[in-house]
């Protein structure tokens, strides 16, 4: 992913240490070429896993979410952060501490569209303490379905969650994998 690799180096901005801002192409404006060369990636790299469904979490993830399911043929659902009025039905609901937001808050999933038998390939855009991507696996185990796999567009490899998730058996695949972001620079794996 050279393009991927290309703009994170070019124009990703060092909020600090921890947290990088990649807001010209991936969290606020949103490149397509890349996205769909972003869900081509994941589609080639879990081809052999038998994907029936990618779950992804509102709404970064939503972006290389659907260019990953149109690229492997099966549909999308996110989980919403915010209980809508319209979700009435049976839900799934986890509890997921916010990385960027510093607070914990409820993901909801109706129940309607995940089933046993599914294998779900849970799609996101950055990796950290893996609080989201768990939240997404409780959501996939709860309805009895199977996580065939975790895709993440960028890992902060100085931080826990790739080694947690992959502790938890999970196989999780990061397109870019950041080493440091210390004195305002962006190191890469
Ligand atoms: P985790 O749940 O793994 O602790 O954190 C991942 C989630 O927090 C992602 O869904 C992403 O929205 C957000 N996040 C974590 N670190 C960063 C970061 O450095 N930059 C941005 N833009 N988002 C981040």
């Amino acid at each position: 992913m050279k393009l991927l690799v290309e703009k994170v180096l070019q124009e990703g901005i060092v909020l600090s240490d921890q947290v990088l801002k990649v807001d010209s192409f991936l969290n606020h404006q949103m490149d397509p070429e890349l996205m769909l060369e972003i869900g081509r990636e994941f589609a080639r790299l879990f081809a052999g896993e038998s994907i029936t469904k990618v779950l992804t979490i509102e709404s970064s993830g939503i972006a290389p979410g659907i260019m990953t399911a149109l690229a492997l043929n099966v549909r999308l659902i996110f989980a919403r952060k915010r209980k809508s009025l319209t979700l009435t039905e049976d839900i799934f609901v986890e509890k997921v501490y916010s990385y960027t937001k510093q607070e914990s808050s409820e993901i909801t999933v109706s129940r309607k569209f995940l089933e046993p038998g599914d294998r779900v390939l849970i799609v996101d855009d950055f990796l950290a303490n893996g609080e989201a991507a768990f939240g997404l696996a409780r959501i996939v185990e709860q309805a009895g379905a199977e996580v065939a796999g975790i895709g993440i567009v960028i890992e902060k490899a100085f931080q826990p969650g790739g080694r947690l998730l992959a502790d938890a058996g999970y196989r999780v695949e990061s397109l870019v994998r950041v080493a440091s972001l210390a004195n305002g620079t962006i190191e890469l794996v």
